[in-house]
């Protein structure tokens, strides 16, 4: 169902109007986790300053230690849906549980499947019927066919409203805490009618990469790029260290804008 045999013509996926796909360059950003009202108001403020059309923000996170914050939940929901109101900035945030879906679904205009996730298939069953569009992330040591065949399990549900995202994937280097696998772009692109987009965040985990990431994911064709950033990162509950901070924001918007391929 994902693949060009299918469909021909690559697909566009609208997240509350805001559409992902060819001849346009979607930017999503917002904090890694919710913390708080202030902090997600003030991330989001940063998101738009960047050029971001869609704001990200976990309230479910998963983290590899289970002493590490796991996120406000449900609070984090409501946060985000207050700040939506505020900015007008439509949610991509993540689902962890399939028990959570509905719940996810209430607040989210857009469900995130995270990379530890990937080859969760109940939990893709479930997003796949939730009748929200679905982001899709790479797992960390999963190939680009088991990505697309993970992909089949939410558009066997019925939703074609998936995008990928690439976030990089284990290899043997330990200069970055995954290696971006920038091919990756153009190949699922080649063998799937879904947008492609890129996390330089989670993939480099360092903030000095994300800007020569985000411009080599959208020089390769990437529909998109979703990046964190955080007004406090020194201080940040999770990954502060990738999060972009204000300085960073007018040349990311600059990127973004002068490599989109309508210019
Ligand atoms: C995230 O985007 O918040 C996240 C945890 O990403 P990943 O699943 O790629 O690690």
């Amino acid at each position: 169902l994902v693949s060009r045999e299918h469909r021909r013509q690559r697909s566009i996926i609208r997240v509350a109007g805001v559409p992902i796909g060819p001849d346009t360059l979607t930017v999503i950003a917002g904090p890694c986790a919710v913390e708080t009202p202030e902090q997600t108001l003030a991330a989001a403020q940063m998101a738009r300053a960047a050029g971001a059309s869609l704001l990200r923000g976990g309230a479910f996170k998963p983290r590899s230690s289970p002493y590490a914050f796991q996120g406000l939940g449900e609070t984090g929901l409501k946060i985000l849906a207050e700040v939506r109101e505020e900015t007008g900035l439509p949610i991509v945030t993540e689902v962890i549980d399939q028990r959570d879906v509905d719940l996810v679904s209430k607040y989210a205009d857009m469900l995130q499947v995270g990379t530890r996730n990937m080859q969760n298939f109940p939990l893709l069953q479930a997003v796949g019927a939730a009748g929200k569009p679905v982001m899709l992330k790479r797992g960390m040591s999963s190939t680009i066919e088991e990505w697309l065949m993970a992909a089949e399990y939410i558009a066997q549900r019925g939703n074609l409203d998936i995008v990928l995202c690439e976030r990089g994937i284990r290899t043997f280097e330990k200069a970055t805490r995954n290696t971006l696998d920038i091919s990756a772009v153009p190949v699922a692109q080649r063998l799937s009618h879904l947008p492609v987009i890129v996390d330089p965040s989670h993939s480099g985990g360092r903030r000095d990469l994300v800007l020569p990431l985000s411009r080599a994911a959208i020089a390769v064709g990437a529909d998109g790029i979703i990046v964190d950033v955080h007004p406090h990162p020194e201080s940040a509950l999770c990954d502060g260290p990738q999060a972009l901070i204000d300085s960073d924001l007018r040349e990311l918007a600059s990127i973004a804008q002068h490599l989109s391929p309508l210019v």
